[in-house]
């Protein structure tokens, strides 16, 4: 089986945003975006707080305008989680939006104008120690490049990356991670291929627009996989159009399926058939929905007979067998004497749950006092 210790990350260097470390071995964060308007500060404030519930690592925020600015004076007191501002060529709103406290900012160099506004920003960055993403976007590259390559290629958009890389190298300033997104899938991969030959500093995957939750998971889990199983990536954002919320969740199965990083459960159930003795579907969608705050890594199967449901059973942390009206339950891969009613399952299965998330929460934070 194919685990982190198989996987060769590429050597980078590290950045921190805020407390949070970004490559050099440090764990693959998962970062979203909000989708509120950042002058709506309750509104922000409350969606910043949810994503960071729910596992996200760092968060970003559009900053159109001084408004934007002056509103994450007010949302930085209120959240925990690191915020980068996500800003785009005016450089007055990097310089102001640094006094107050930001954790990164996402501006490309290249687009901020002449020189000494270029280093009025790096230099605002290196004194408080704010790290910089550099953003390539296929859907915005260069109007010189468009032409000079026909259209968004691997080439054109690592020959854009370089220029901005090249202006931060001019600076010597080292504190940034790149991104280079395509919204199609083999010109992301082999954009980033080019870009982790070419420079040291951490790497931002995402496919760019990749669409709505199912067709935007499905690119974003094999454009993402292709690059992770190559030990390209130090954080990564998937975009989706939809709920932030589900952009972590993804973040997070990919990094699980992986066997990257572990947090909260990893179901395992059967697709069903009429052998199925209970309703295995049902049962999964309530349990994911109901226990989406379990951060406690875990395997639970949930199989709706005894043709697969033992053998899924004896390696979960925990796992059901459908069985004729009761149903088997297995803890730590053994079968235990109680059997659940299947009109039963969902309750008393989200009750072992909790209560097995307790007690190896319990058990690690006593192995860590001992260390
Ligand atoms: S485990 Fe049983 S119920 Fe589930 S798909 Fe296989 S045969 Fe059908």
């Amino acid at each position: 089986m194919y685990n982190q210790a198989t996987i060769n990350r590429r050597k980078s260097t590290r950045i921190y945003v805020g407390q949070v470390p970004i490559g050099d071995g440090a764990p693959i964060t998962v970062q979203s975006m909000t989708n509120t308007p950042t002058i709506d500060v309750t509104a922000t404030v409350n969606q910043i707080n949810a994503l960071e519930r729910i596992g996200a690592d760092i968060v970003r925020f559009a900053v159109p305008n001084m408004e934007a600015v002056e509103a994450f004076k007010i949302i930085k007191p209120r959240v925990n989680v690191p915020l980068i501002a996500d800003i785009h060529f005016d450089y007055r709103l990097a310089l102001q939006i640094a006094k107050y406290g930001v954790d990164g900012i996402r501006i490309n160099p290249g687009n901020i104008g002449n020189e000494s506004r270029i280093r009025s920003v790096i230099d605002c960055a290196r004194d408080k120690n704010i790290p910089i993403r550099i953003g390539i976007n296929g859907g915005s590259l260069e109007r010189d490049l468009q032409v000079k390559y026909g259209k968004p290629t691997p080439e054109a958009l690592l020959e854009s990356a370089m220029r901005h890389v090249d202006i931060l190298d001019r600076l010597n300033f080292d504190q940034f991670k790149v991104s280079i997104k395509a919204s199609d899938v083999f010109m992301t991969v082999q954009s980033y291929r080019l870009l982790a030959s070419r420079i040291d500093q951490p790497l931002h995957l995402g496919i760019t627009e990749a669409g709505g939750i199912r067709s935007g998971s499905v690119k974003s889990a094999i454009g993402l996989g292709l690059l992770l199983s190559e030990g390209i990536g130090d954080t990564l954002r998937i975009s989706l159009a939809a709920d932030p919320m589900e952009e972590v969740k993804v973040g997070f199965d990919i990094l699980k399926s992986l066997h990257i990083r572990a947090r909260g459960i990893n179901f395992i159930a059967c697709p069903t058939c009429a052998r199925q003795e209970f309703d295995v579907i049902g049962t999964l969608n309530t349990l994911e929905h109901r226990l989406d705050d379990i951060i406690t890594p875990m395997d639970v199967s949930i199989i709706g007979c005894i043709v697969n449901g033992p053998g899924e059973a004896v390696v979960s942390t925990l796992g059901v067998t459908g069985g004729h009206n009761k149903s088997s339950f297995y803890e730590d891969g053994i079968r235990q004497k109680e059997r659940f009613d299947n009109e039963d399952i969902i309750k008393k299965l989200e009750a072992k749950i909790r209560a097995k998330a307790s007690m190896l929460d319990e058990a690690n934070r006593i192995s860590i006092s001992l260390l």
